[in-house]
């Protein structure tokens, strides 16, 4: 599955920034080019989160809409199936400039010493 593959870069990912600290959760933003359902990656992380540092880990996804860019009078609009042309003047020279990211935005650590592990939300692999 490719979600699960994707969950194991950022687990290494994410292992190289906490410095051995315990991670308590990772914002992670992804253009809508990726192919990626936000619900999948989160499932799979939670199979895929595990080990001292990331075991308990919340992965929050954040999707990034999909922006073109008009090659003659610079408008910037979301891209959707329907306009492949800017919707400003017409130009089919448009760019892909946003969609295609996947970064990590920020990861945060748990305080020392540890909190006694909350339960995850139960909403949190339904949603
Ligand atoms: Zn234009």
């Amino acid at each position: 599955m490719h979600e699960l593959s994707l969950c194991d870069s950022i687990a290494k990912a994410v292992i190289q920034n906490a410095h051995g600290r315990r991670v308590s959760s990772i914002r992670l933003r992804i253009g809508a080019l990726r192919q990626v359902v936000p619900e999948t990656l989160v499932f799979c992380w939670s199979v895929a989160s595990r080990g001292p540092l990331l075991d308990g880990s919340v992965l929050e996804v954040e999707q990034v809409p999909a922006e073109i860019e008009c090659g003659s009078c610079g408008t910037r609009s979301e891209l959707t199936r329907f306009n492949l042309s800017c919707p400003n003047c017409g130009d089919p020279k448009v760019k892909v400039v946003a969609g295609e990211e996947m970064l990590i935005d920020s990861i945060e650590v748990a305080e020392e010493p540890d909190p006694p592990a909350a339960p995850p939300p139960a909403d949190m692999l339904t949603k």
